[in-house]
């Protein structure tokens, strides 16, 4: 079957071996892991998913249902801010709810005293070096910190979710910080039923010593005495979605620009956002600079090399269009919005979602 380009390609053999890695972490640490949605919400792989993982983690009310009711499973309640017209129905679909701030657990936690409730906890440090993306950044507003305001929330709450990782492949940093969090905090963490250290642990990755994050979590969790969380994102998807676009024209400008029918800005925001470039095929003479066909003058997705020159209609395959893109996509310029494409373990390959311009009408009024 042919599918008209741009479309995402979800990689189902390589979706198992990733949650085959989760499985085995979950299995030799104790720690439980859940989905963040955030990161990648295309629920119809959630079947295959559902097997590996333990549920998921929300960052809002739409979420939050999503992963009730496409996932299952346990499902795990948190929102920066939660309104007073959405707090009863979240606290409905909810196992645990996780407040961001002590604040909003005094104005709704006595209404979710049925169900797991928690806070976010903010250690002050992190490991993102993108300011944009760091939850310890000058006057952030994630989490709480103070051990007073800790300790006035500790009767209502039986956990924290503690979100300070960001692509992390370095165990040894991943370790050390842990310490940190058992210096600071740990007294205070020996007194509940469970803790969250959130998402951002790269553990899927190439070389990855899995064996030694399972120790240390397993460590961590006897220390305290509760049940470890972990809220994987990027790492559960990573590698699992290629978005295949079509070139529509090229141009010789001083340099050869492959334009095609596809964008940066509309089906991969996160590049434009954090300044990094899309990974193209590397390999081949023939270079070419590979551009999106929206009028934004910096829409690039990067270079590309290619055994051949490409020529009108050749297929180019951009790889990692999982995590944070999918969810991100958007109807910038009117571009057509990428299909969604499974491609199952024996190799064929089904359309699953394709929009039209009704969807685009329908997105504004
Ligand atoms: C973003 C986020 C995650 C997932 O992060 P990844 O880097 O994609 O693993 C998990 N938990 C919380 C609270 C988050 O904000």
């Amino acid at each position: 079957m042919t599918i008209q380009t741009p479309y995402y390609l979800m990689d189902m053999a390589a979706l198992r071996r990733n949650m085959e890695t989760v499985a085995r972490l979950r299995e030799m640490s104790g720690a439980k892991a859940l989905l963040a949605l955030k990161c990648f919400a295309t629920w119809s792989v959630f079947d295959l998913m559902r097997d590996y993982m333990d549920g998921t983690t929300s960052s809002s009310l739409y979420e939050l249902r999503l992963g009730r009711e496409k996932f299952g499973k346990e499902t795990h309640a948190y929102s920066v801010a939660w309104a007073d017209h959405e707090i009863d129905e979240a606290i409905g679909y909810a196992d645990k709810i996780i407040f961001n701030s002590l604040s909003q657990l005094d104005r709704f936690g006595e209404r979710a005293a049925h169900i797991g409730r928690g806070l976010r906890l903010n250690p002050r440090f992190s490991t993102s070096g993108f300011d944009l993306a760091d939850p310890a950044r000058p006057f952030s507003r994630l989490g709480e910190w103070d051990m007073d305001r800790l300790s006035a929330a500790r009767d209502r709450i039986d956990g924290v979710m503690i979100h300070y990782n960001c692509e992390n492949s370095d165990f040894d940093l991943f370790s050390t910080q842990l310490d940190r969090i058992e210096g600071d905090f740990g007294a205070f963490l020996k007194q509940l039923d469970w803790v969250s250290l959130g998402g951002g642990i790269h553990f899927t990755g190439e070389g990855y010593p899995l064996d030694r994050l399972a120790d240390r979590l397993k460590a961590f969790s006897d220390r305290l005495g509760g049940q470890v969380y972990l809220e994987p994102g990027e790492a559960s998807i990573t590698g699992t979605a290629t978005l295949e676009v079509s070139v529509l024209d090229i141009l010789d400008v001083g340099k050869q620009i492959a334009i095609v029918d596809s964008s940066i800005e509309a089906h991969m925001l996160d590049l434009l956002i954090y300044r990094e470039t899309a990974k193209l095929p590397q390999t081949g003479a023939h270079a070419y600079q590979i551009a999106g066909k929206t009028c934004l003058a910096g829409d690039i997705f990067g270079e590309g090399r290619f055994p051949k020159p490409l020529t009108i209609g050749d297929r180019i395959s951009i790889a990692d269009a999982a995590g944070y893109t999918m969810v991100k996509k958007n109807w910038f310029n009117g571009v057509n919005m990428p299909s969604i494409a499974i491609r199952d373990e024996d190799g064929t390959i089904r359309l699953v979602r394709s929009f039209t311009y009704d969807d685009y009408r329908d997105s504004l009024s």
